[in-house]
């Protein structure tokens, strides 16, 4: 039973009322950090340097450890690494071994598991990669990857090949050749920065990035996906709002999979970035145990929209090796869809996709709301299920042809 469900008295309250509460904003807390000075919380390099990285670390801080994550948390010395920050780590229920922050930062034994169709680069980001650490999979646009580091690590993330080089890939970004062949390459419209997470560099060193690529003249337009504002919103801090501001049209893409992640201190974090002029958007991954909830989902998008972030990406879960437990059903996230569509305000509903394996891009899934199309009308279903007519040729056109004989009434 999730945290929100025991602040309920231990029934599951019914889903409206499941909805407000998940939709209250609460400070993340001290937590086991309670004597540590203001200052030092407030600190996100104390926040770093304070992360829990450690199976001992964890059983002091989290008695009601499972067999199961204790034993993840071991093997996670030589895959994925574990890192959570003080701030994220509060969020946890220690009462819940179902507690959704849990299942997304805990490793878990069930992470050996791989079946023969998962991989360690399930959207073949290596086979687009024209030079270390640059995917150029789409026409127009590139993903830059400047690091390999997080501020907390994701159980389920798609470069977990990469990210805290705990497996042994060993990335070593080269700026210099990642930013010549965007120079060359003037079909580049849009750069997305990436990573690991871009937001670990000091102001200084992202500032220099960004002036190098919007030196470009054919760069019209930069991104950074970042999951810092939730991890370590201690980041956000005025400097690097006053230094990202130079470098519009900027775009963040933030990560958030479930609405306990939005904090009051996230919030206001995210608040500092919008009032800098940075529009934000959210992406999420549909996780078993997180999120493949309607009631959830739709707390997590409306709460996005008070945060003044447009959700704008549910990802089905890639086929990463090791995630089995943690990915939920296509159809699960069809029906999710449906109950968003038209149940709640158009700016909050993302679009739900699936990265195609191997490399095919993102594809857009969506419930069928056209039934049938034929010769002389489109058949199509509203978000209650009635079904309407909208009436064309089968060649698009209109089907009323308008009469030549027309009589142009005198003017009086
Ligand atoms: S923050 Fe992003 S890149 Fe880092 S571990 Fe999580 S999903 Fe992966």
């Amino acid at each position: 039973m999730s945290r929100d469900f025991v602040e309920a008295g231990g029934e599951e309250p019914p889903p409206d009322q499941r909805l407000q509460q998940l939709k209250q904003f609460h400070p993340a807390g001290r937590g086991p950090w309670a004597s540590v000075p203001d200052a030092d919380w407030n600190d996100w390099k104390w926040q770093l340097k304070h992360r829990v990285t450690t199976v001992e670390q964890l059983e002091q801080l989290l008695p009601t450890l499972t067999r199961k994550e204790r034993a993840g948390a071991i093997l996670s010395r030589t895959k994925l690494a574990m890192a959570i920050t003080p701030h994220f780590f509060n969020l946890i229920d220690p009462k819940d071994e179902n507690c959704p922050i849990r299942w997304q930062m805990i490793p878990r034994l069930e992470e050996t598991n791989v079946a023969p169709w998962e991989t360690s680069d399930p959207c073949g980001e290596d086979s687009h990669s024209p030079v270390p650490g640059l995917v150029h999979r789409y026409p127009d646009r590139v993903l830059f990857l400047v690091t390999d580091r997080c501020a907390a690590y994701c159980r389920y993330c798609t470069r977990s090949r990469l990210v805290s080089n705990a497996s042994g890939y060993d990335f070593h970004p080269e700026f210099d050749r990642q930013i010549d062949y965007i120079a060359k390459h003037t079909e580049i419209r849009d750069v997305l920065l990436s990573g690991g997470d871009p937001l670990l560099f000091s102001d200084e060193k992202l500032e220099y990035l960004l002036s190098r690529l919007r030196a470009l003249k054919h760069i019209e337009f930069l991104r950074i996906g970042t999951r810092i504002p939730l991890f370590l919103p201690q980041r956000i801090t005025p400097e690097l709002c006053a230094m990202l501001r130079q470098f519009h049209p900027l775009f963040i893409s933030v990560h958030t999979n479930h609405p306990r992640e939005l904090t009051t201190e996230v919030r206001d974090a995210l608040g500092r970035l919008a009032d800098a002029g940075i529009p934000l958007g959210n992406q999420s991954v549909l996780l078993k145990h997180v999120n493949d909830d309607p009631v959830v989902m739709k707390a997590l998008v409306q709460k996005l929209l008070i945060c003044r972030v447009r959700p704008y990406y549910v990802y089905q879960c890639d086929l990463i090796a090791g995630s089995a437990h943690l990915r939920s059903s296509v159809r699960r996230g069809l029906d999710i869809m449906k109950s968003l569509r038209g149940h709640t305000t158009g700016y909050a509903v993302p679009q739900y996709v699936i990265d195609a394996p191997g490399g095919g891009g993102k594809v857009p899934v969506n419930p069928d709301y056209v039934l049938s199309r034929n010769a002389d009308r489109v058949v199509i279903r509203n978000f209650e299920g009635k079904v309407f007519e909208y009436i064309e040729g089968a060649d698009g056109a209109p089907r009323f042809k308008p009469s030549e004989d027309f009589h142009v009434p005198e003017m009086v």
